[in-house]
């Protein structure tokens, strides 16, 4: 099955035209990463084929290849930003799908670390949708697409060519796509590695952190009112003693989304009453009562994420030319950091230029993608995540140098957030991918002496922090 690029859909690429290099590009998965990747594609070859094994909805909808999609997925400003430079407008054809939009500060609220955050604006951009609207939002912009097409229910086996270069790929049913550059989206599970070692090319290392994370996800019927204090999205987060925590964020289809989730075995049961049971557990009780009030419009859908998992690519000496890893394929986050979507189009991005510049994907063009993308986008986001992964006491994998130290400040920046918005603000950029992790130890001092107004704060006897007596050791163990 065939969608073919459709420009009468009335929707149309802004994305500045650019000189086609000519051939073809192939590129593996139609899921976020792929799309995106399709799109800049489109401006540098002549024909850009994007294969997906799965069955694609006509409308926003469940599909079976990404089970995740029942689940809360964030969309970061640094996401946001890189996807309406791909897609002008893209933010406002969200709203009209019914995403609700405002300030990540403002109008989200976070409980962490034992207390709430400050909420005062920090002007980075909250838009809160379904993943399944966001998906279907920028499939529906591909899919328009001059010189792009979408074969579905189309499976790849494997990759054809040599050690030293990609020239196609290998289809269930032996038929063979000839390509100048194969991109590989494939996600977390992909099966590159076998795909690459059957053609003799040397595979990259990989690193990790198991976390054994379970998510259990419901959507209810948002009544009007609702959100009329202008708070679209509540997170309570897990601590390093709690292992587990929760959300709720009004989506399209004027419904709420809960999540809820529990690392190393505390995870969120799949029946009603042990959902609900679970949400009480959290440290603050607003899920419980959502729960509690509103009507359920899905049953509860569970899916288990066992560790991230980063490739590493630019170490390679000679990675193969004309083959490219991107999205979950190169590196698959802890979904709790919602950093996904935003590092795949951020990567969609910085292809786009690196065609520019090198105009083809020459072995040269490979590895200058591999390090730029490590150095400015996966780099950045991995380490943020790893340092909140690793403070949990069961995490196992390859931990990386000097965590306690990290694990300790990380946990003063937190604790500084409940009493100072300009650091609430600055986190919020770093959490969005909009500063480097490296900007929150610039204001060193401050954030000690936030942190230790934030603990005397707590330990007061009418502490805002101290509720159900089980924060306090969340807040005072800094
Ligand atoms: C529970 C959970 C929650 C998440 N929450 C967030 C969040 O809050 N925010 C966020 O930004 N990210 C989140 N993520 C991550 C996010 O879902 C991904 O980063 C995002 O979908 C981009 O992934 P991708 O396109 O690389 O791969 P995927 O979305 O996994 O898609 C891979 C595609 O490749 C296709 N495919 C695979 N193998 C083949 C083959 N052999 N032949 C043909 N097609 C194939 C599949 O059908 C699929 O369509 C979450 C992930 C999980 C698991």
């Amino acid at each position: 099955m065939t969608m073919r690029s459709d420009r009468s859909r009335g929707t149309s690429n802004p994305v500045p035209a650019r000189s086609a290099h000519g051939g073809q590009a192939v590129v593996l998965g139609a899921s976020i990463a792929g799309l995106t990747a399709a799109t800049v594609l489109s401006c540098h070859y002549d024909h850009v084929v994007v294969l997906d094994r799965d069955q694609l909805p006509e409308r926003p909808g469940n599909r079976r290849e990404t089970p995740q999609d029942r689940h809360a997925h964030a969309l970061l400003a640094s996401g946001r930003d890189a996807l309406e430079i791909l897609f002008s407008g893209f933010t406002e054809e969200l709203v009209a799908q019914g995403a609700l939009c405002g300030d990540a500060a403002a109008n989200g609220r976070y409980w962490q670390a034992g207390g709430w955050r400050r909420t005062e604006p920090a002007g980075v951009p909250l838009v809160s949708t379904t993943r399944t609207a966001l998906e279907y939002a920028i499939r529906r912009r591909v899919v328009a697409l001059r010189g792009v097409e979408i074969r579905q229910q189309t499976t790849v086996t494997g990759l054809c060519g040599t050690a030293t270069g990609i020239t196609g790929v290998r289809l269930a049913g032996g038929d063979v796509v000839d390509a100048a550059l194969v991109v590989d989206a494939t996600g977390r599970r992909h099966r590159s590695d076998q795909w690459l070692s059957e053609l003799g090319c040397e595979l990259p290392r990989t690193a990790g952190a198991t976390v054994d994370l379970m998510y259990a996800t419901q959507l209810l019927r948002r009544r009007r009112g609702d959100v009329s204090d202008g708070i679209v999205g509540q997170i309570i987060a897990s601590t390093p003693s709690i292992g587990r925590g929760g959300l709720m964020m009004a989506v399209d289809g004027d419904r709420w989304l809960v999540t809820l989730a529990g690392y190393h075995g505390a995870h969120p049961p799949a029946d009603q009453a042990g959902f609900e049971a679970f949400a009480r557990t959290l440290p603050q009780p607003a899920i419980a009562d959502l729960l509690g009030r509103a009507e359920p419009v899905t049953a509860i859908a569970r899916i288990r994420y066992l560790a991230s998992k980063r490739r590493y690519f630019e170490q390679l000496r000679r990675p193969p030319a004309s083959y490219l890893a991107i999205g979950d394929a190169l590196c698959s986050f802890n979904p709790i950091y919602g950093q996904g979507i935003s590092v795949a189009a951020l990567e969609a991005n910085a292809l786009g230029r690196l065609l520019d510049r090198h105009g083809a994907a020459t072995g040269a063009m490979v590895r200058d993608w591999y390090a730029t993308v490590a150095k400015a986008i996966v780099g950045p986001a991995w380490e943020l995540a790893a340092g909140a992964d690793w403070a949990l006491p069961a995490t196992t994998g390859d931990r990386p140098r000097g965590m306690a130290l990290r694990t300790w400040y990380a946990r003063q920046v937190l604790l500084a957030t409940h009493v100072d918005s300009d650091i609430n603000a600055l986190l919020i950029r770093v959490h969005h991918l909009m500063a480097p992790p490296s900007t929150l130890l610039r204001p060193v001092l401050r954030v000690l002496r936030a942190a230790r107004r934030a603990r005397r704060a707590a330990s007061a006897p009418s502490g805002h922090h101290d509720i159900r007596g089980r924060c306090k050791e969340d807040v005072g163990s800094g």
